[in-house]
Formats: C-alpha cells, sequence, structure tokens
C-alpha cells in the first residue's frame, strides 16, 4: 500500500490528521491491540474494557464505511513487534501516525518503521500545540494554569466580552468549594451509562477470561464507547448535571462516586468527542441562561485550562520528569491501594469505586488517594503506575503531570505552586466519610488518631528546612514552632506505626 495509517486506542477519531488525504484505492488503516498494551503497567479490567470495546466499535465504523483496515484482535507481545510486522506484510511506502499520547508508544513505534519513513502529524484534538505551549513556557522560571488559561481563553474567544472575560472575573474558584453538608446531597441526577452490545459483552467476556488477575473488575460497564454515546453522555451532562457542577465540585459523599461531574474524559482522551465542542456545550448553555457563569466557567477551566496545560507540560518535560522525586519520597505503595482493604474509610471508598467503575473525581484522586500518598511518602513513580493502571481515562501525557506535578510535588513545584497537603480535617470538611470511621481526624497521636493527621504533621516535620520559607507553605510550617521534642517523637512514632499498618 502508499500509506499505512496507524490509529492507537486512544486516536479514535476520523478528522485526526492521519487519515488526511487519505486514498481508500491506495491507503490501509492498521489497528492492533496488543497484550503489552494492557500489561506495562497492571491495568484494570475496567480501562481495558473501555479501550478494547471502543476500538472495535471504531473499527466496525470504519468498515461500515468501506476504509480498508487491517485489525488485530487481542495479540500477545508488543505493539513495536506487531507494527514492524505489519509493515513486513503491507510494504507501505510511507506508515501515518497522529501524534500518541504516551511518550514510550511514540519512541517503539519510530523504531518499529525502521527504514520506511513514518510522518508524526500533529494531533489537531488539542487547542494547543507543543510547539504553542513551549512558547508560553519559554522564559518563564514558573508556570502558572491561570496565566496560561487567560491567554488560551483570549486566543479562541472562549467565555469573552470583547476583550475582557465575560462576568467581569476570569476565575470563579473560589465558589466552586461548597460541601453538601450534614444532610449530603438529596436528589442526584443519574448518571449516563450505556448497556453493552453484543461487541462490548464479548470484550468483557475476553477480559475476564485474559485479565482475570488484574485490579478491579470488567462488568457492570456503562461507558460510552462510540462518539454517538459520547455526544448523549455529553448533551445529558450539559442538560442534567453542569448547573450544579461548580458548586459541588469538590464535595464527596459514601457511595455516590458520580455526583455532579461530567465523567467526560475517557471519551475526551479516547478523542470519541472534541474539546471544542464539549467548551462550546458548556458555554451555549451559560449563554442561554440554562446554567450559572460559575459552573460553566469552572468546567471550562478544567478543559480548556488544566486539560491542555498538562498536555502541554508532559511533551516539554518528557522523558526526564517520569524520574522526578523531589521530595526523595521512597516507601512502597501500600498494597491494600489494589484492593481497598483499609480501616480508613475515606481510602477504601475511593478505591472501591476506582475499582469498580475505573473512575474517581478529581478531589478523590487529589486529596484522598493522592494526598494519602504524598504524606506516606510514596516513590513517586509507584503512585504514577497506579494511576495510570486504574482509570479508563488514563493516558500517559494527562496521568503523568497531574500524578507527579499536581498530586505528589515531585516535580518540585513547576505545574503547582505547593504541595497539596492537609489533615484529615479537609476530607472531614468535604465528605461524610470520617462520621463512620474508627479514626478522628482532630487527633495527630495515639490509636485514635488520622493517618492523614499523623502522616500531614510529619510530613512538616521531615520536610521543615525545605518549606519553612516557602510563600504558601511557611505558615503551616510554622505550627512546628508550638511542639516540643516529646510530641515531635510521638508524631513520628504514630507515623512509623501507620506507615506499618499497626493502626491499634
Ligand atoms: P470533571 O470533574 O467533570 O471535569 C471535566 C473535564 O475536565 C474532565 O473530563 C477532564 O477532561 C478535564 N479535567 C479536569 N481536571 C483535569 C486535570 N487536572 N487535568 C486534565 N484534565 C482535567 N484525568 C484524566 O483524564 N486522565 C487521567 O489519567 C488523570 N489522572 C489523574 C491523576 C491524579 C493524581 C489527579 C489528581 C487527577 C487526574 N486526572 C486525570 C484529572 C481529573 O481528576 C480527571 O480528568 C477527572 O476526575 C475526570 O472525571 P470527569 O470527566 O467527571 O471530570
Ligand atoms: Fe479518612 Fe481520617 Fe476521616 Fe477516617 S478520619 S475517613 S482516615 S480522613
Amino acid at each position: 500500500c502508499q500509506h499505512l495509517v496507524v490509529v492507537l486506542g486512544d486516536q479514535l477519531d476520523r478528522d485526526a490528521s492521519a487519515f488526511d488525504g487519505f486514498d481508500p484505492a491506495r491507503d490501509l488503516v492498521w489497528m492492533c491491540e496488543a497484550v503489552e498494551e494492557s500489561t506495562h503497567v497492571w491495568s484494570s479490567q475496567q480501562r481495558i474494557v473501555m479501550f478494547l470495546s471502543a476500538m472495535r466499535h471504531f473499527a466496525a465504523a470504519l468498515e461500515a464505511d468501506g476504509v480498508p483496515l487491517h485489525y488485530e484482535t487481542l495479540r500477545e507481545g508488543s505493539l513495536a513487534d506487531a507494527l514492524r510486522e505489519a509493515i513486513a506484510q503491507a510494504k507501505p511506502q510511507r506508515v501515518r501516525l497522529t501524534q500518541p499520547g504516551d511518550w514510550r508508544v511514540l519512541q517503539a513505534l519510530r523504531q518499529a518503521a525502521g527504514t520506511t519513513p513514518l510522518d508524526v502529524l500533529e494531533d489537531r484534538h488539542f487547542l494547543c500545540s507543543a510547539a504553542r505551549f513551549a512558547a508560553h513556557a519559554r522564559g518563564r522560571r514558573q508556570l502558572r494554569m491561570e496565566y496560561f488559561y487567560r491567554e488560551m481563553r483570549r486566543e479562541h474567544g472562549v467565555l469573552m466580552d470583547g476583550d475582557q472575560p465575560c462576568g467581569g472575573t476570569w476565575n470563579f474558584d473560589a465558589d466552586n468549594r461548597a460541601s453538601f453538608g450534614p444532610n449530603g446531597p438529596g436528589f442526584l441526577p443519574p448518571p449516563t451509562r450505556f448497556d453493552p452490545d453484543a461487541s462490548t459483552q464479548a470484550v468483557i467476556a475476553l477480559v475476564q477470561a485474559r485479565f482475570a488477575g488484574h485490579p478491579g473488575q470488567a462488568a457492570p460497564f456503562g461507558w460510552p464507547v462510540t462518539r454517538a454515546q459520547a455526544l448523549e453522555a455529553l448533551r445529558a451532562f450539559v442538560d442534567e448535571r453542569l448547573e450544579h457542577f461548580g458548586r459541588w465540585q469538590d464535595a464527596m459523599w459514601t457511595g455516590e462516586p458520580w455526583l455532579y461531574h461530567a465523567h467526560l474524559s475517557a471519551a475526551l482522551n479516547l478523542k470519541l468527542l472534541n474539546p471544542r465542542e464539549v467548551i462550546a456545550a458548556a458555554e451555549a448553555a451559560w449563554r442561554s441562561g440554562r446554567v450559572p457563569l460559575s459552573s460553566a466557567e469552572g468546567f471550562i477551566r478544567q478543559i480548556l485550562g488544566w486539560r491542555e496545560y498538562v498536555r502541554g507540560i508532559y511533551w516539554l518535560r518528557m522523558p526526564d520528569c517520569a524520574e522526578d522525586n523531589a521530595l526523595a519520597a521512597r516507601h512502597d505503595l501500600p498494597a491494600w491501594y489494589w484492593n481497598g482493604d483499609t480501616p480508613m474509610r475515606c481510602l477504601a471508598d475511593a478505591i472501591d469505586q476506582t475499582l469498580r467503575h475505573g473512575y474517581a473525581h478529581h478531589i478523590q484522586r487529589l486529596m484522598v488517594t493522592g494526598l494519602y500518598a504524598l504524606l506516606h511518602g510514596v516513590r513517586p513513580q509507584q503512585v504514577h503506575a497506579w494511576y495510570l493502571s486504574v482509570y479508563v481515562d488514563a493516558v500517559e501525557w494527562v496521568e503523568l503531570p497531574n500524578t507527579l506535578g499536581m498530586s505528589q510535588f515531585a516535580d518540585g513545584g513547576l505545574l503547582a505552586s505547593k504541595p497539596y497537603i492537609a489533615t484529615g480535617r479537609y476530607i472531614e470538611r468535604m465528605s461524610d466519610h470520617c462520621r463512620a470511621c474508627r479514626f478522628d481526624p482532630g487527633e495527630r497521636v495515639g490509636e485514635r488518631a488520622c493517618p492523614f493527621t499523623t502522616l500531614y504533621w510529619d510530613f512538616l516535620l521531615r520536610h521543615e528546612t525545605r518549606f519553612a520559607s516557602h510563600p504558601r507553605l511557611a505558615a503551616q510550617v510554622k505550627n512546628l514552632a508550638r511542639l516540643d521534642a516529646a510530641q515531635r517523637d510521638a508524631i513520628r512514632a504514630r507515623a512509623r506505626a501507620v506507615r506499618e499498618g499497626r493502626f491499634a
């Protein structure tokens, strides 16, 4: 053939650049379910079903349109080996590929192409190219999402009144921090879930057989796996949940995994949805008076701001940033991260829903599972492997900067201006978890001490020198001055016990 067009599991978009000028008479699409993509990290069953099912539906749509396709169903070994073989068979003049979302995959495919020319094309899905982001970053000692976000708003004319932000302010973050209060969320709109069709059912059975030892469960499975389903999920979110998204963005409640979130990250990351249409739908809902500006802005900031920003950082800093460990964290990830078997109610709840659905919302990832790992002092690369494994939306370009930068401060403050640390009091304020927990978020030592609270103080002690004059953390560090030597020793001893799982 003339062109072998490689389509990866997170590139399910007919408008992707690899399809530009596609000639069905001479070109061939190649897709492959390589087992190694599910085993290089211990991928959860929900995540594997998500990718394989969406790939198969995309392939079926291509075939229905008469697009020549070579599709390899679950194949042992690596993607690179599979591509090498495909090139040997098809003997293309060139291989075409939209820029992958994973640096490792890009290197492997470059090698696999060998002497056949490989065109790596810009991923137009994103509003900000890697080059545009590099221009933004050039000459700045520190990067801040907020400034990047404002540039994006201006550049793309999103929520703008002329050259001013709609509502007179760029950011309604302060309105986005409510908790549900003691009585809980009350009525919640049901999440948009899709019954698995025959194709998805076959994938579920396959995953249950081939990946039986992998974390979590393959069914029930209700994620959108086609573009039509993704559009329906977007419509339902905007109509039913966006109104309240902003206000309760940070709130948590036991046994309620979905709340007012969008649940669109997997559809976006697999490219079933385009961020421009998602942003436009949210802005239109505000302009037509259906949702408050604080909700529309809060949501758009996540997509036009954070999502583009972390991708820019990933391509700016890979591969070096993968080894970042600014706080020299050295402990192993506790084994219960893989099964939720811990007496800490907040963690048990977040991990349970993660393994069940492949989903947790941002504050659960940042301020429950992420915060615990940071305070415990887990090696960031192990934390990264966990996040990349368990979520249906996990692709390295977005997962790695969020985990290493935002959540673990492993980049020393490039992505976020300070480590997100807190005692159990934060979780108590934002959820109902502590009510049913045997620990007390107000206690830092003793058998009832909340492990978050103990480890928070231990974190400050361990990093006292480093953060003593940090502009945003110094106030917290100052509180250590009130502790005498015996109190410090007690915190350290209890922290040791918590790390070793000796709670009683
Ligand atoms: P909503 O809360 O409804 O937000 C709307 C959309 O905004 C999301 O769908 C997502 O596309 C985007 N978004 C929100 N926050 C971020 C962010 N910090 N970075 C990038 N995009 C964002 N997101 C992923 O898509 N894949 C990951 O692998 C991933 N790993 C994470 C790991 C950690 C440690 C942390 C703290 C965050 C991670 N995030 C990741 C970001 C965020 O938590 C998820 O995008 C979000 O929870 C997905 O749920 P939702 O679609 O209901 O999002
Ligand atoms: Fe989590 Fe501590 Fe609250 Fe228990 S007391 S739920 S461990 S924050």
